[in-house]
C-alpha cells in the first residue's frame, strides 16, 4: 500500500484526467489524498480518494489582476500560482509530516504540488493534461505580439516573486524550469507518442498513457447518410454567427447535422433551423462522435482526443494558441483540415472534401487504434506506484542540443569573419549593420536548424 498525494490547480481540464488514475490507485488499496478545491469535491470523492479542501489559500485577487487573468495573462497566472504556494507553505509542511506521502502526483502547472515534492524530498510524478511541452514542442505555440510583450514585461515581476519564495525553502532558477517538461522528471501524458509533437525528444521518463477517454463505445459509421457534428466546446461557445454559417453551409447537403450550441446560448438567435440539423444545448459527445463522419471543432484537447478515439476526421477551427497547436498536429497526422475562413462556401467545400477523401478517415482510424492500445489509467497507476524512476539512456534533448550547437558555432564563426572583413574593407562603423541583421535572422535560422537536426537524428 502506497500513500500518494495528488495536487491540481482549480481547472476541470487539468483535474478530469487525474480522476480515473486516483480511482485505479484506490481500487488497488493505495491511500490517495487529493488536495483540490470545492468545485471538484464531488468528483474527487466519487473516486474513493480523500478530498482535502485548499480553497482558503486562494488569494484575494484585485480587480485589475482579475481582468488580466480573464485575458489569460501568463504573467498574472504564474504570479497567482506562486502566491498560492507561499500561502500554503506552513499547512503543507504539516501535511507532509503527518501524511508522509511515498509519491506526489502533481499537475504540470500546479506549482505548490511540484515545489513541495522537491522541498520535502518526495518522489514526484507530473500529470500533463495537454501535450508535453519542451524546447521543441513548444514551437507549436505561437504567441501574439501582445502575449510576448506580457511575458517580457512580466519577467521582473516574476523574478521578484521568485525571490520572495526563497525564505520558504523554494529555490527556483527560472519560471521556465518550473513549467517546461524535462527529461529527468517522471511524467504521465494523456495522449499517445504518435500524437505528441516531436515525441522522440522525450525520454523514457515520459509515460504516454493515452487520452483520458473512458467509453466502451466503438466507432460505428454505418448509416444511410453521413453525420456532421458541430461543437465549440464548453468555454467560449456562444458563437451564434458561426453556427448560422455552418447551418447555411450544410442545410442543403445530403447529410445529417448535430449542433451542440452550449447551455448559455438562446437558440432563437440562430434563426430558422434547416430540416437536416438538430440543435442541442449539450450532447453525449462520445456517443455522437462514434457515429460522426466529420466534426467541426474548436480544437480543445479533449474534443480532439475524443474525435480521434472515435475515428472522426475534423474540420479544425481553433480559437486559442493551445488549440492552434492541437489543430496543427491533427493536420500533420492527416486527420483533419484547417478552416481558412467562416464563409459558408468554405465550410461546405471543406466538409465535402472531408467526406469524399477517404485519407482523412483512414488517418483518424489509425490514431484511434493507437489511442486504444495505450496503457490508460492502469498504466499511469503502475508508473506512479513504481516511482521514483531513474532516467535511463542518453537524454534525446541533450543529443539534439549538441547537434544544434555545431550549427551555432559555425554560424558565429562565419558572422565574426564577416564583421572583421567588413570592418577592414568598408570601415568599422558599418559592422553594426551585420550585427542587427544577424540578430534578426538567428531566431528564424535557429528554429529551422532545430527542425533539421531533429530530422537528421530521429528520422522524421
Ligand atoms: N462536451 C460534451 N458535450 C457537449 C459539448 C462538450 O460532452 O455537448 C465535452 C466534450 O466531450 C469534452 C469537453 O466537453 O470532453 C470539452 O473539452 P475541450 O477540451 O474540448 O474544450 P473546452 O470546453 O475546455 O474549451
Amino acid at each position: 500500500m502506497k500513500r500518494i498525494a495528488f495536487f491540481c490547480i482549480p481547472a476541470h481540464g487539468h483535474t478530469n484526467p487525474m480522476l480515473p488514475v486516483a480511482a485505479e490507485l484506490v481500487r488497488r488499496g493505495d491511500k490517495v489524498r487529493f488536495y483540490s478545491f470545492h468545485d471538484f469535491e464531488e468528483k474527487i470523492k466519487a473516486t474513493g480518494a480523500e478530498y482535502v479542501s485548499c480553497d482558503r489559500f486562494l488569494p484575494e485577487v484585485s480587480r485589475k489582476e482579475e481582468e488580466r487573468l480573464k485575458k489569460v495573462s501568463s504573467t498574472e497566472m504564474s504570479i497567482q500560482d506562486l502566491r498560492i504556494t507561499m500561502a500554503m507553505d506552513g499547512y503543507l509542511g504539516e501535511e507532509f509530516a503527518a501524511f508522509q506521502p511515498d509519491v506526489v502526483y502533481s499537475d504540470s502547472v500546479c506549482f505548490w504540488g511540484k515545489l513541495n515534492a522537491w522541498k520535502h524530498n518526495v518522489p514526484l510524478v507530473v500529470s500533463t493534461s495537454t501535450f508535453a511541452f519542451n524546447q521543441m514542442s513548444s514551437q507549436y505555440i505561437k504567441n501574439s505580439p501582445g502575449e510576448l510583450a506580457d511575458m517580457i514585461l512580466g519577467l521582473p515581476k516574476i523574478s521578484a516573486e521568485l525571490k520572495k519564495m526563497e525564505p520558504y525553502g523554494y529555490h527556483v532558477k527560472s519560471m521556465l524550469s518550473l513549467v517546461q517538461s524535462d527529461n529527468r522528471t517522471a511524467s504521465v501524458v494523456y495522449t499517445s507518442r504518435g500524437f505528441q509533437p516531436y515525441a522522440k525528444t522525450f525520454s523514457d521518463s515520459y509515460n504516454f498513457v493515452g487520452p483520458s477517454v473512458f467509453s466502451e463505445v466503438e466507432p460505428c459509421k454505418q448509416k444511410e447518410r453521413p453525420l456532421v457534428y458541430i461543437s465549440m466546446g464548453t468555454v467560449i461557445n456562444e458563437r451564434p454567427d458561426f453556427y448560422r454559417r455552418c447551418m447555411d453551409a450544410l442545410g442543403e447537403l445530403p447529410v445529417d447535422v448535430i449542433l451542440s450550441c452550449g447551455r448559455a446560448l438562446d437558440q432563437s438567435t440562430l434563426g430558422k433551423i434547416p430540416d437536416n440539423v438538430q440543435v442541442y444545448p449539450y450532447v453525449n459527445q462520445l456517443e455522437v462522435l462514434a457515429k460522426a463522419d466529420a466534426f467541426i471543432t474548436h480544437c480543445g484537447m479533449n474534443s480532439v482526443s475524443e474525435s480521434l478515439y472515435m475515428a472522426a476526421p475534423m474540420l479544425l477551427y481553433p480559437q486559442t494558441n493551445e488549440q492552434c497547436a492541437v489543430a496543427q498536429r491533427v493536420t500533420e497526422i492527416g486527420a483533419g483540415r484547417l478552416l481558412a475562413d467562416e464563409k459558408p462556401e468554405t465550410i461546405r467545400a471543406d466538409i465535402q472534401e472531408l467526406l469524399k477523401n477517404a485519407s482523412y478517415a483512414k488517418a483518424a482510424k489509425a490514431c484511434s487504434a493507437e489511442f486504444r492500445s495505450c496503457p490508460g489509467p492502469a498504466g499511469a497507476a503502475d508508473f506512479i506506484e513504481s516511482a521514483p524512476h531513474q532516467a535511463g539512456g542518453e537524454d534525446p534533448m541533450k543529443l539534439l542540443n549538441k547537434e544544434v550547437g555545431k550549427f551555432q558555432t559555425a554560424y558565429w564563426i562565419v558572422l565574426m569573419s564577416l564583421m572583421v572583413v567588413t570592418g577592414l574593407v568598408a570601415g568599422w562603423k558599418y559592422v553594426w549593420i551585420i550585427g542587427v541583421f544577424a540578430g534578426g535572422v538567428s531566431a528564424f535560422l535557429g528554429k529551422k536548424m532545430r527542425k533539421r537536426s531533429y530530422r537528421k537524428l530521429f528520422g522524421d
